[in-house]
């Protein structure tokens, strides 16, 4: 079987499991205990949140609360600050923004506004700058879209954003980006989401970067773990997993974005180009390929693909609910419902590897070909 959903989740790194094993056998305690042993596992916490952080960001200036996953610290992020006048964010947004960003009219917190995309699938910086004005609470803008791949030089924007409107709260959504692209974040970013399980972590580990001067209000409340910001039992586990395998992808990050980059060309220039346009830009991720089969359907590509041992996503919201069923990003890449319909979404982790390159070119060539024939 070839792998490449990668941008879905990442199959957990065997060697991080192994070496955090010892918090399930061995140092099972409550790391709020008041005894020798949960001192212990503070101490442990507290490295993994430096581990976690340093490749990232000045660890003088940030800090890092541990979360159940990416969408949970998108939405202590924006249910915190979003909350007044209006709030800013794109059209390309994971549904973990997107869908907190509507709730916030419901609420009744602030006016969402969406700024709309370019064609490569990054955010319009003229226009997403136009939706900010004195009343703006917060701007939030992903760092890498996990449809298309295209990636946003937050920093820059974040520093736009202040110009405009120093008193706005800025949140990056980094759960593509975090452990595959480098980056430092400025200090003008004041939130930012990861999440463990697109870098070989596990499912239900995440955390929110924050700017230490920031005072966020608690999101779960109880027995006032994360420094009262967010209670909760620490999954120790799964965090020195987290910690353990994103110091594995930092320590390769520069030599696997050139590898995956090469990896991501040799398949496209491989693709057959009646069947198969290219969404996504050469400037974007090297982990994402995002190609349309115009007229034909995404879904059923996808399923004759597993049927012969290739596992890939799709850029469509898979469902037959014909309001749903094309994906958002990608009609706001300006393409029409019939590409919309098409796409097919190729993600590499660092195991990818040349052979499975080449076998998935065969593989998507034959099924592409086998359907528009069937088509016509
Ligand atoms: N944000 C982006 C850009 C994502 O790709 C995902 C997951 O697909 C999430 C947020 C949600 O992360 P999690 O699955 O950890 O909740």
């Amino acid at each position: 079987m070839i792998y490449m959903d990668n941008a879905a989740t990442t199959k957990p790194s065997l060697t991080a499991f192994e070496r955090a094993r010892e918090y399930v056998t061995e140092y099972f305690f409550n790391p709020s205990g008041m005894y020798r042993e949960g001192f212990a596992l503070q101490g442990e916490l507290k490295k993994a949140r430096s581990a976690l952080l340093a490749p990232v960001a000045n660890e003088t200036a940030f800090e890092l609360i541990f979360t159940s996953c990416g969408t949970e610290a998108d939405n202590q992020a924006i249910f915190s600050f979003a909350r007044r006048g209006n709030a800013v964010t794109t059209e390309g947004e994971h549904s973990a923004v997107l869908a907190s960003f509507a709730e916030l009219k419901n609420r009744g917190y602030a006016e969402p506004r969406f700024a709309p995309l370019n064609a490569d699938g990054s955010v319009n910086v003229e226009k997403l700058l136009a939706l900010v004005d004195e009343k703006t609470s917060f701007v939030s803008v992903m760092h890498v879209n996990n449809e298309i791949g295209a990636i946003n030089d937050i920093n820059a924007i974040a520093k736009l954003v202040k110009q405009k409107n120093p008193r706005v709260i800025f949140h990056s959504d980094g759960v593509q980006a975090y452990g595959k692209i480098p980056f430092k974040l400025c200090k003008e970013v004041d939130l930012y989401s990861v999440s463990a399980h697109k870098i070989g972590g596990l499912k239900g580990v995440g955390a929110l970067i924050k700017r230490k001067s920031l005072v966020l209000p608690a999101y779960l409340i109880g027995g006032g773990q994360e420094t009262g910001r967010r209670s909760g039992t620490e999954n120790v586990f799964g965090i020195k997993q987290f910690e353990y395998a994103a110091e594995e992808k930092f320590a390769t990050l520069q030599a696997d974005y050139e590898r995956l980059k090469a990896y991501r060309e040799t398949l496209w220039e491989g693709l057959d180009k009646d069947v198969y346009t290219r969404l996504s830009s050469e400037t974007g991720t090297p982990y994402i390929l995002s190609v349309a089969a115009s007229g034909l359907r995404g879904e059923i590509l996808l399923h004759m693909a597993d049927d012969k041992g290739l596992i890939v996503g799709t850029g469509s919201a898979c469902s037959s609910n014909s309001k749903n069923r094309y994906s958002k990003v990608v009609l706001a890449c300006g393409h029409d419902e019939k590409t919309a319909d098409g796409v097919l979404r190729i993600s590499f982790s660092p195991q990818t590897t040349a052979e499975e390159v080449a076998q998935a070119i065969g593989i998507l060539n034959e099924i592409g070909r086998d359907l528009s024939r069937r088509m016509k």
